[in-house]
């Protein structure tokens, strides 16, 4: 026996069921971005990796352990000539979006651009609850506008989405500021001579990240290196008068919106291209505090990483597959997928044939019908009518197919009528609307 082939290690299948978690998801998503008119993008699920290396940065995790490189079958054929340059999956949305910005300049359109995106994304890390290898970010980016004002705006779409969910209540939004181009080198020193003293504390990650990542130990989740960042400098202390005004505004804005916040001053998250306001919803139960459903923050100095012209920018990322978890944790189900009406039955060739022609009748008029076409036994069929709970069961056999007539079953009273082929699809709206 030939060894089943089996889905791809952190890959899986979205079945039928789990797909009306995810369109309730998405729908919700879309309307919102809509009315706070953003509009789609979709970038390419392949990027060269150097766009990530100088954007989120060579020294993350994303991209020191987890980008997944596009293996090209056969290297030594190189059509192109030109592709010799690693390729990766994207691993997150706002980087290749801030590329095709400048690709495609879009900073010659009214500013800010209002980008939404609902995209897969690739991480090479190790599978387990709530962390994929393929998994789906819903996320929107506000691009050319430094104001604060964008950040609450940014915030309040995403407080939206999870409140048409109704997911808002069990989440908390927690905010941090880490300072921009001008006061973050600073910042760095104060927080790695902190940590240098507590070195022998720390654990080896972090022993080596007080070189290269120093802010990144903040919030690393070693109960050891909590401990030590219990007494470290706070960021929101130590940023410059105009990191801290723009902070307080967008604090400012989140209290007329009424939308509650916690400061983290440990919130760095682990992206370079972070400046200034970062953010982070996770479900108020997860103490942990390892699976937030999303994250976002500001990106000032990314455009100008990438070699494009200035642009600030704001933006954020929730996981779908993780907003399904706690979708279901909590008990909150998707509306119902609507069931069909109608199921067609059949009794013979001839009848399929006319049959055929009434679903494609039904299906031009939007009429959802159940069908099981290359059945020919009334009984089974309609057993099989009786566990879908459809209402209407239409019924053609030798003599209806001859007539080019269709019976009309209500399966509730099993009453009955005989109307011409012509007229089904009137019939069934008739019976539907009632
Ligand atoms: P990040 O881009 O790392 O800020 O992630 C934003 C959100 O995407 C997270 O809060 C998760 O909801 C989701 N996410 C990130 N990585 C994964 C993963 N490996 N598997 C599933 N969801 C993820």
């Amino acid at each position: 026996m030939p060894k089943n082939i089996q889905a791809v290690r952190g890959m899986s299948d979205r079945l039928p069921a789990d797909q009306l978690w995810f369109d309730w998801i998405l729908r919700q998503f879309r309307r919102k971005a809509e009315v706070f008119n953003f509009n789609f993008i979709e970038t390419p699920t392949v990027e060269f990796a150097a766009l990530f290396d100088r954007s989120v940065g060579k020294v993350t995790d994303i991209v020191e352990k987890e980008m997944f490189e596009v293996n090209r079958l056969n290297k030594s054929v190189n059509v192109d000539q030109t592709d010799t340059d690693t390729m990766v999956l994207r691993p997150e949305g706002t980087a290749p979006i801030a590329r095709a910005y400048i690709e495609n300049g879009m900073n010659s359109l009214p500013q800010p651009v209002m980008l939404a995106y609902a995209s897969k994304m690739y991480r090479y890390d190790r599978p387990q609850k709530g962390r994929l290898r393929e998994f789906n970010q819903i996320g929107i980016e506000i691009i050319g506008d430094r104001h604060p004002i964008n950040d609450a705006l940014a915030i309040l779409v995403a407080w939206q989405v999870l409140d048409s969910l109704r997911l808002r209540k069990f989440c908390v939004l927690e905010i941090n500021t880490i300072g921009d181009v001008a006061c973050k080198p600073k910042i760095t020193k104060a927080v790695q001579d902190y940590f240098k003293q507590y070195s022998k504390h720390l654990c080896t990650d972090c022993q080596n990240r007080i070189k290269t990542q120093p802010l990144r130990i903040l919030d690393c989740k070693n109960e050891n290196c909590q401990a030590v960042v219990e007494g470290a400098p706070q960021l929101v202390d130590l940023v410059c008068p105009e990191c801290n005004s723009h902070f307080q505004a967008v604090l400012e804005y989140l209290d007329e919106l009424d939308i509650p916040y916690e400061l983290n001053p440990r919130l760095v998250r682990g992206l370079d291209y972070y400046t200034r306001t970062t953010f982070e919803i996770r479900l108020r139960e997860d103490e942990r505090r390892q699976n937030a459903l999303g994250g976002g923050g500001r990106y000032d100095e990314l455009m100008k990483i990438l070699g494009g012209k200035d642009a600030p920018g704001i933006g954020w990322a929730l996981g779908v597959e993780r907003i399904i978890e706690a979708l279901k944790e909590n008990k909150i189900t998707p509306p119902p997928a609507i069931n069909p009406a109608v199921m067609a039955i059949q009794i013979g060739e001839r009848a399929r044939k006319l049959m055929i022609k009434v679903v494609a009748t039904l299906a031009k008029r939007g009429i959802k019908v159940a069908t099981y076409l290359s059945k020919d036994i009334l009984k089974s069929q309609l057993k099989t009518a009786d566990k879908l709970n459809v209402r209407w069961a239409l019924i053609v056999g030798q003599k209806e197919a001859y007539d080019q007539t269709v019976i009309i079953r209500n399966l509730e009273d099993r009453s009955q009528e005989t109307v011409p082929l012509e007229k089904i699809d009137q019939a069934i709206i008739k019976r539907i609307k009632k």
